[in-house]
C-alpha cells in the first residue's frame, strides 16, 4: 500500500487565518499596506522586544534592505556564515559587494568565533575591515552571540542577525533576532510560521526602520508627483498576507513547543544508537527546533548519511542533507573562506554527515514513528553487515 508522503516542514494553519483574510477583503485593504501590515509589525516587534519592525515580501528582501541601509556597496566585503541557505549571502552580491565565508563550530553548528577572529585579524592587517557581519541561527539554534558580538564591537562592525529559521528561539533569555543592528525573519511556507511568503526586518533603531519602509516602497519622496532621489525596491508585504501572519503569530509558542517535542521524541528513539549525534542546544539557549538534524559517524554505523536519506526517500519521507556550505557552492567559488581551525572544517563535515528530518509541527505521532522505524531499519542493516565482517575477520 502506498503510504502518505511525510513532508520536511509543511505549513500549519491555526484556523484563524481566514478570519483575518476576510477582514482584509471586507474592508478592501488589498494592497501592500493596510491595518494588518501595521498590526503585524507591531505584534512582531512586541513579541521579540524590538523597538520597531518593517514587514516585507521575503526574508531575502529584509537582508537586502539591511545591507542597503548599512551602505554596503561595490568594493566592500561582508563576512557571512558559510553553513546556511543561499539567501543569507545573495543580497551581498545584489549590492555588488564581496562575501567572505566563516566556518561553523561544533557546539551550535553556527559561526565559529575562532574563525571569525581570524578573518577579522586578516582583514585588519590588510586595512579593509568588512562593512557588515551576517550571522545565521541554523535550524533555530542561536549562534554564540556573546563571543561574536564582542568581536564585532571590538572592530566596530555592525552585525545582521539572519534569524529566518529561529523566530521564537532565545539566547540567554533574549529573543532571537534582536542581537544585531538588524534582525531578519522569514515567513516562507516552510518556516516555523508562514504568510505563504514574507519577511520582517527588525531593529531598535526606529529611524532605520522608517528608512527601510521608504526603500521598500520604491523610495518615494514626500511629493504628490512621484519624485525619487534614491533607488528603492518593491518589497512591502501585502495586507492579506500580513493577516495570515497575525493568525500564525498567535500560535507561535505552540508551534515551538510542538517542534521541541518532536525533536525530543527523535532523540528518545534514536539518540542512544551508536554513531548518531543530534544537533546540540547551547546552555542557556532555547532553540525553536525548526528542523531536527543529526550527524552520522559512519565508522560506527557502517551506513552513510546518503543511505539514510535514500531509504527515507524510498519510504516517501522528505528528508534533506544539512545545507551545503556556501564556500562550496559554484557561485561562490572565488570567495574567501575561514575554517574553524587549520585542520577542522566543521561546516563541510556537517554537510557530509548531516541529515535533517521531517519536523513539521503538524506531524502526527504515527508519522514520526514511520520516520524513526525507517532509520532504525537502515542502521540495523549497517550493524548486521559490520558484525558479519567482524565474524569474517575472526574466522580468517
Ligand atoms: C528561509 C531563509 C532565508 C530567506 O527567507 P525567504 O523568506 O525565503 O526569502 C534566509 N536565510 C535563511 C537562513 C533561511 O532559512
Amino acid at each position: 500500500m502506498e503510504s502518505c508522503r511525510i513532508l520536511l516542514s509543511p505549513p500549519h494553519l491555526s484556523g484563524n487565518e481566514q478570519r483575518y483574510i476576510d477582514e482584509a477583503f471586507k474592508t478592501n485593504w488589498i494592497a501592500p499596506l493596510g491595518p494588518h501590515v501595521d498590526a503585524f509589525e507591531k505584534e512582531i516587534a512586541c513579541y521579540v522586544g524590538a523597538s520597531d519592525a518593517a514587514a516585507v515580501s521575503s526574508g531575502t528582501a529584509a537582508i537586502h534592505l539591511a545591507l542597503s541601509l548599512l551602505d554596503v556597496k561595490k568594493g566592500d566585503t561582508v563576512f557571512c556564515s558559510s553553513l546556511t541557505f543561499v539567501a543569507s549571502a545573495n543580497p551581498i552580491i545584489y549590492q555588488g559587494a564581496e562575501p567572505v565565508f566563516i566556518d561553523s563550530e561544533p557546539d551550535t553548528w553556527n559561526m565559529s568565533p575562532k574563525a571569525l577572529e581570524k578573518a577579522f585579524k586578516a582583514a585588519s592587517a590588510e586595512g579593509i575591515l568588512p562593512k557588515v557581519v551576517i550571522v545565521v541561527n541554523l535550524y533555530g539554534q542561536s549562534a554564540k552571540m556573546d563571543e561574536i558580538l564582542s568581536l564585532c564591537n571590538h572592530y566596530k562592525v555592525p552585525m545582521i542577525e539572519d534569524a529566518a529559521e529561529s523566530l521564537g528561539s532565545s539566547y540567554k533569555g533574549k529573543q532571537s533576532g534582536t542581537f544585531g543592528k538588524f534582525g531578519v525573519f522569514s515567513f516562507n511556507g516552510n518556516k516555523i510560521i508562514t504568510t505563504s511568503g514574507g519577511g520582517m526586518l527588525i531593529s531598535n533603531d526606529i529611524e532605520e526602520i522608517r528608512k527601510a519602509r521608504f526603500l521598500a516602497t520604491q523610495a518615494r519622496d514626500p511629493a504628490p508627483h512621484y519624485q525619487h532621489s534614491k533607488i528603492g525596491f518593491n518589497y512591502r508585504l501585502s495586507n492579506i498576507l500580513a493577516g495570515i501572519g497575525r493568525a500564525q503569530l498567535e500560535v507561535l509558542e505552540e508551534r515551538v513547543r510542538a517542534r521541541r517535542i518532536i525533536f525530543n521524541r527523535y532523540v528518545q528513539e534514536l539518540g542512544h544508537l551508536p554513531g548518531i549525534n543530534f544537533m546540540p542546544e547551547l546552555e542557556n539557549t532555547r532553540s525553536n527546533r525548526w528542523l531536527t538534524a543529526f550527524t552520522i559517524n559512519e565508522n560506527e554505523t557502517e551506513v552513510t548519511a546518503g543511505e539514510v536519506l535514500k531509504n527515507l526517500m524510498n519510504d516517501n519521507i522528505e528528508a534533506r542533507p544539512v545545507w551545503k556550505p556556501l564556500h562550496m557552492q559554484p557561485i561562490f567559488e572565488k570567495a574567501r573562506y575561514y575554517p574553524h581551525s587549520e585542520n577542522e572544517n566543521i561546516s563541510e563535515k556537517l554537510f557530509n554527515h548531516g541529515v535533517c528530518l521531517p519536523s513539521g509541527s503538524c506531524m502526527t505521532y504515527e508519522e514520526q514513528l514511520r520516520v524513526v522505524n525507517c532509520i532504525k531499519k537502515t542502521l540495523t542493516k549497517g550493524l548486521k553487515e559490520r558484525d558479519e565482517s567482524r565474524l569474517k575477520k575472526i574466522l580468517t
